[in-house]
């Protein structure tokens, strides 16, 4: 068996086209949806994600701009920026990059961003009105998971699903939504016992713990659908050798680097009924998802004036 490939990358630029009609009528009626992102520090990762996203925020129609602060940075100059985009009118969604440098008090700053701006949904607020199912942000890369799976057509009603990391950012809103949905959801962490055992329980099983090809067919009931999370970078080439598929292998020897996934792709396609790429799964959905929150954020605030 070879398992169907979640494409998150197609289902990503069907989501912004759509946006990108949405930002086209909201500019029109003198709502243009604008992103204000604060990039902290010299971190090469950090500066790529954030390009990217300012990118798709470009080809999407919306504003975005980006303030840059050096590695020294104090807390007190990262909270100006944040309450400098708090306070503007234009801006209706506001990124914090993490990691934010280690001096920098990273709670007070993600708590210091205007819950109404928080479009990365990690504001206690919007994480208690997720908790209680009244969603208003939610977190971008668990939000594109879903919409991956919805827009596969993948129904969750009463489904085991198995989520594998328990961080803020991913696992636990992963699971809420999968709860949500109606799923029976179990959360596994480094503390569990006999991880395979649990995860091959599993009829979805989202992976986010930062390990390359980590999950391995052991880890999987045959035919569950299988969402890989993680985003790796390896430069070891016995580990590409491992990991890769001969053709991306070639790749990785030309390069000197591959990105690969918490899930040992070439071992799991053989066992799951379906699995998502990496690079092209989850990744792009977690900036569509990030576009949709700011262009939600724009609509609200346009609804509430032409309603005034
Ligand atoms: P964190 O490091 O914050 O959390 C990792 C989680 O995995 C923890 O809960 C940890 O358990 C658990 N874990 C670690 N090792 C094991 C193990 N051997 N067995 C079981 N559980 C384990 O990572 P994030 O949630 O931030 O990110 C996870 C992955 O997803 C990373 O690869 C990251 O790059 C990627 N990512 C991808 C995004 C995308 O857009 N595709 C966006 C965000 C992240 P414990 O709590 O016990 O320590």
């Amino acid at each position: 068996m070879t398992a169907r490939r979640l494409d998150g990358a197609r289902v990503a630029a069907q989501i912004r086209e759509e946006l990108a009609s949405e930002v086209a009528v909201l500019a029109a009626a003198g709502c243009r949806p604008g992103l204000g992102v604060a990039l902290v520090g010299d971190d090469p990762a950090s500066a790529v994600y954030v390009a990217s996203k300012t990118k798709a925020c470009a080809e999407t129609g919306i504003h975005s701009e980006t303030a840059r602060l050096g590695a020294d940075a104090t807390t007190a100059q990262v909270l100006d920026v944040v309450r400098g985009y708090n306070a503007r009118a234009d801006v209706h969604g506001i990124l914090v990059q993490l990691p934010l440098p280690k001096q920098v008090d990273t709670e007070a700053v993600l708590h210091a961003v205007d819950p109404k701006k928080d479009v990365d949904g990690f504001h206690p607020e919007n994480v208690g009105l997720l908790v209680q199912k009244r969603p208003r942000f939610v977190a971008c890369t668990p939000a594109g998971v879903m919409e991956l799976l919805r827009r596969e057509g993948i129904d969750l009603r009463g489904q085991n699903a198995v989520v594998l990391g328990r961080s803020d950012i991913v696992g636990k809103p992963m699971a809420l939504l999968l709860l949500h949905a109606d799923a029976t959801v179990t959360i596994c962490h480094s503390r569990t016992r006999d991880l395979s055992a649990v995860t091959r329980q599993a009829d979805v099983l989202v992976a986010a713990i930062g390990k390359a090809g980590f999950v391995r067919a052991l880890h999987v009931k045959p035919g569950a659908i299988v969402v890989d999370v993680g985003i790796n970078r390896i430069t070891d080439e016995a580990e590409a050798r491992e990991l890769l598929s001969p053709k991306r292998f070639e790749g990785f020897r030309e390069r000197g680097s591959a990105l690969v996934g918490d899930v040992h792709a070439p071992q799991v396609e053989a066992v799951a009924g379906a699995l998502t790429p990496v690079p092209g799964g989850v990744g792009p959905l977690t900036i569509a998802s990030l576009l949709r929150n700011t262009v939600r954020s724009a609509r609200w605030v346009h609804e509430r004036s032409a309603s005034d």
